[in-house]
């Protein structure tokens, strides 16, 4: 697809701005009612998803030429996906992300290219990452855990643990965590090591869209000689790359594709995994965007020309993610007092995070943070618990800036603390 192939969904755009917020029937306060965070912090319509439409329209009508501070406004956007849920609710034909996608591969074809981007996508080509460490280092996060490797062995599920938790060693124990609760549960669960590569979405998300599809079909001949008929994460960003972004570039896998949280909440329910200790903590959730709304299955099989005849399900309503299995994890930890806070599920706040932002713009990834963090605090939670390292990394590095007492944990650490393991909070 190119960005033509959205015209109508730019030209349809009716401008009314629906897209900036959360919709009405689900304002609980003035201050937490703004839904896209670029907008939010920088208060132009260009900085909104409708923004973003006409920016589109207008260098497609040869009305504006893409410039570098073209991109950077198409850039400081986390593609948190708020836009498009809040425009699906009231529109039927139009794609806001899609359109965006097609902006910021504009941007790379025509060379208007953000630094930090440039330096992400040469860490993914040299070394198979996001964050410019060494390939060879890759699997050290399961030292003398003596996890079956891939390569070498066939298993059920293969745990893919992603650029994040591989290689930051204050999250990292994340991973060891989860992977041994697997094993402990029986289940027949292998990596790749050092063999493991980027998911590939980051770079799809700012605008390499054919740098993804080098690691998709790595990823996927992986996979495949794995024997293993579930694929299982624990970072939401590879989730959503492989549940949404392969099939949509037509790569297949062929196997079940899992988040971390929906394979131990039936491990729960089944009584496998039996959290016992109580946490008498008042803790408070935050979906991560591209779990949440962004995790919906992609879905093939309409090609039509008018989105207004297209059946409803093709929408991208942002309903069918992953939102329950992590809040019944949580509820299941005796003791616990959890709370919601006003921006939630298909409506969230995002962490900052996302879309490159944290790379290429910290300053505007720490504000987009500063916001969720205030959002917890006015429930008077204890603890933000997350499902996501981009999330936990972000909130993490943020609540020590703006010395918060909130504290920011996995979900996963939050059951181990539960089943007499480590304490980690
Ligand atoms: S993108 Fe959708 S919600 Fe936003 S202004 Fe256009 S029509 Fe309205
Ligand atoms: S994806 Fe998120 S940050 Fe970007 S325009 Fe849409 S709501 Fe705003």
């Amino acid at each position: 697809m190119a960005l033509e192939d959205y015209a109508n969904d730019m030209f349809g755009c009716s401008r009314c701005s629906l897209c900036k917020w959360i919709p009405q029937n689900q304002i609980k306060s003035w201050r937490f009612a703004q839904g896209c965070p670029s907008m939010d912090r920088y208060h132009f319509h260009a900085y909104s998803g409708s923004g973003r439409m006409i920016i589109g329209m207008s260098i497609l009508d040869g009305r504006s030429e893409l410039t570098d501070e073209v991109a950077e406004i198409i850039y400081r956007c986390q593609m948190c996906g708020l836009c498009q849920v809040s425009c699906s609710a009231i529109r039927d034909d139009i794609d806001v992300v899609d359109v965006m996608y097609e902006e910021r591969a504009l941007c790379v074809s025509e060379g208007f290219l953000i630094p930090e981007h440039m330096d992400l996508i040469e860490s993914m080509k040299k070394e198979d990452n996001t964050l410019g460490k060494r390939k060879a280092d890759r699997g050290n996060w399961a030292d003398g855990l003596d996890i079956p490797n891939v390569n070498t062995e066939q298993v059920a599920y293969l745990f893919h643990a992603g650029c994040r938790y591989s290689y930051d060693e204050d999250l990292m124990e994340g991973a060891r965590t989860v992977v041994t609760l697997l094993r402990e549960s029986g289940l027949n669960v292998g990596i790749a090591g050092k063999e493991e590569s980027c998911c590939g979405g980051r770079a799809y998300e700012t605008g390499y869209q054919g740098e993804m599809k080098h690691f998709a079909e790595d990823m996927a001949g992986r996979v495949r000689s794995s024997g293993a008929h579930t694929l299982v994460t624990p970072c939401a960003d590879c989730y959503y790359t492989f549940k949404y972004l392969y099939p949509k570039c037509g790569i297949q896998m062929g196997v079940t594709v899992l988040h971390i949280t929906e394979l131990v909440d039936q491990l729960i329910k089944a009584s496998i995994l039996k959290p016992q200790k109580e946490i008498p903590l008042r803790v408070t959730y935050h979906d991560p965007c591209h779990l949440g709304r962004r995790g919906e299955p992609y879905l093939e099989g309409w090609a039509g020309g008018n989105k207004l005849e297209r059946p409803i399900r093709f929408k991208q309503m942002g309903t069918r993610g992953i939102f329950d299995p992590p809040r019944n994890i949580i509820q299941a930890i005796p003791a616990i007092d959890f709370v919601e806070m006003e921006r939630i599920r298909e409506w969230s706040y995002c962490c900052g995070a996302g879309g490159g932002v944290l790379e290429a713009f910290p300053d505007f990834a720490r504000w987009t943070a500063e916001e969720r963090i205030a959002e917890a605090e006015s429930t008077g939670a204890e603890a933000i618990i997350t499902a996501c390292p981009w999330c936990e990394r972000v909130l993490k590095d943020t609540v020590v800036n703006a010395q918060s007492n909130l504290k920011v944990l996995d979900v996963i650490d939050l059951l181990k603390s539960s089943m007499g393991g480590e304490e980690t909070i």
